[in-house]
């Protein structure tokens, strides 16, 4: 079967931040993320027989009219689109086109919303199939097996007969990640994908676990597709870097794990990253929680010494009434704590704020960016960024903003206002415009002569510049992003 997994250019406020984000922005600067579970799709797909076309408008920065002239020419049999909130409308409006150039090719939609909106899409565009859950890889395979007759539909997915929409039931998630072929990056364009902060080249994705192993903060789209969390073993992770390090000449890796395994699974890791020599070799960061590196002495110093560079973690608020609302399950001490000793041992920290909850007040937002500035200015924390909050369908703040009311437009009738260009909830005491500027204020409100200073003083190579660089440009991106927004 002819198969094109797609990411269509789209128009709209920037490069769109669409897979593996677990908030859609659009952005002036382009990161852009590898996504690797529809690369695991592609690879699964490729190593099956099928004829897979990998194509990235977004990544590839193609006009949006390249994607037709490409689909008109390839005609493939299936193609597969993932899809957010934010965009969801722009998906329906290409589909309806691509059918419009040639109705016998099957397009299925994907991704967060549509897992947990599945019969919207089929009532409002021409979509063949919805295939709901996270485990693209697995139930592609399966879903293009039925699809050939091989055996019966897999659960999830959703699809016409005749005038109704049926569905193969709820979708599970049972797979075996260690059973998966590592990612083919040359038949999904690994090269085309970073992100700013990268330090060094080439620069790879990998992904140990889906999604996060605590799983529940009401917030994250990505509890949708990942209700229950599965990790691969760590060999099999260490045995994938080895292969990037050996074949590819890979010298920084992002592992984009909504969080990276803790306990002894970390240590193991740390442990094997050493034995085999990985940590000289390879710079390694992830996405982290801190509540559980405080509580585990040494464990950020063998941590260092295996080569790990950065950790991104959230300080979704400094107010603790806050972080149990959304059910982050963790103290505030624990985050400055943890990013005290982070720091200490030599790693840096990437926060993420949020700001713009229905239940907080500006005073509110003000301790969370004060507490953020705090950090900077002590060098406990390395970069910032801010976003609103945005309740994605399927998550339990949706709910909650639909129950409460709290949602400032009809909701289902303007996802594409989900896009964080302007807040989607009320706030008790701020304007939309008062939100904004909170969120973007912070990227000015950090660059304090001592920041600047601390920067320079850590340039000690041309990749150190060329980091330091780049990081004002996207820092000034962010800036003119908001101020885009607001004007
Ligand atoms: S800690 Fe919360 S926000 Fe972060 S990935 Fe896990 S569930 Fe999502």
């Amino acid at each position: 079967m002819k198969i094109m997994i797609g990411y269509p250019a789209l128009q709209g406020k920037g490069s769109p931040m669409l897979t593996q984000n677990r908030q859609f922005q659009w952005m002036s600067i382009g990161s852009y993320i590898y996504p690797l579970v529809m690369a695991s799709a592609a690879t699964v797909l490729s190593k099956k027989g099928h004829d897979v076309i990998w194509y990235d408008g977004i990544a590839e920065q193609l006009p949006s009219s390249h994607f037709f002239k490409e689909v008109d020419s390839v005609r493939p049999d299936l193609l597969v689109i993932e899809t957010k909130t934010p965009v969801v409308k722009l998906h329906w409006t290409i589909i309806d086109h691509i059918k419009e150039i040639d109705p016998a090719i099957k397009v299925v939609l994907l991704g967060d919303h549509v897992t947990a909106l599945p019969e919207e899409s089929l009532e409002r565009s021409k979509v063949d199939f919805v295939l709901t859950g996270g485990d693209y890889d697995f139930s592609l395979m399966a879903m293009v097996d039925a699809l050939s007759g091989l055996r019966a539909m897999p659960p999830g997915i959703y699809y016409r007969k005749a005038d109704d929409i049926e569905n193969t039931g709820r979708f599970r998630l049972s797979g075996d990640l260690d059973a998966l072929p590592f990612i083919d990056r040359q038949l999904t364009k690994a090269h085309l994908y970073f992100e700013k902060w990268k330090k060094r080249q080439p620069f790879r994705y990998t992904m140990a676990g889906r999604d996060c192993q605590w799983g529940k903060c009401s917030f994250c789209s990505w509890t949708t597709l990942y209700p229950r969390f599965r990790v691969r073993s760590v060999d099999s992770l260490l045995d994938e870097i080895e292969m990037l390090v050996q074949d590819f000449g890979v010298r920084e890796i992002f592992d984009d794990t909504g969080n990276f395994p803790a306990g002894s699974w970390l240590r193991k890791f740390c442990n094997g990253m050493i034995e085999r020599g990985l940590n000289e070799q390879v710079l390694f960061s992830c996405n982290m929680r801190f509540d559980f590196l405080v509580k585990e002495p040494g464990l950020l110093d063998l941590m260092k010494k295996a080569g790990f560079r950065k950790m991104k973690s959230g300080l979704e608020s400094a107010n603790q009434a806050t972080l149990d609302r959304i059910r982050k399950n963790i103290l505030v001490e624990h985050i400055t704590e943890g990013c005290r000793l982070a720091s200490e041992a030599g790693l840096d920290i990437q926060l993420t704020v949020m700001v713009g909850y229905p239940w907080e007040t500006r005073s509110d937002a003000e301790r969370t960016l004060d507490l953020a500035r705090d950090l900077m200015a002590k060098g406990h924390a390395e970069m910032l960024q801010s976003t609103v909050v945005v309740p994605y369908p399927g998550t339990p703040l949706f709910k909650e903003a639909i129950e409460n009311n709290w949602i400032r437009f009809s909701p289902v009738d303007s996802w594409e206002r989900y896009d964080m260009t302007e807040p989607v909830l009320k706030t008790p005491d701020m304007s939309p415009e008062e939100v904004m500027r909170l969120c973007s204020d912070i990227y000015k409100s950090f660059i304090t002569p001592r920041f600047v200073l601390r920067q320079l003083t850590n340039i000690r190579s041309l990749e150190d510049l060329d980091y330091v660089m780049r990081g004002a440009k996207a820092v000034l991106g962010h800036i003119f992003d908001f101020a885009r927004i607001r004007s």
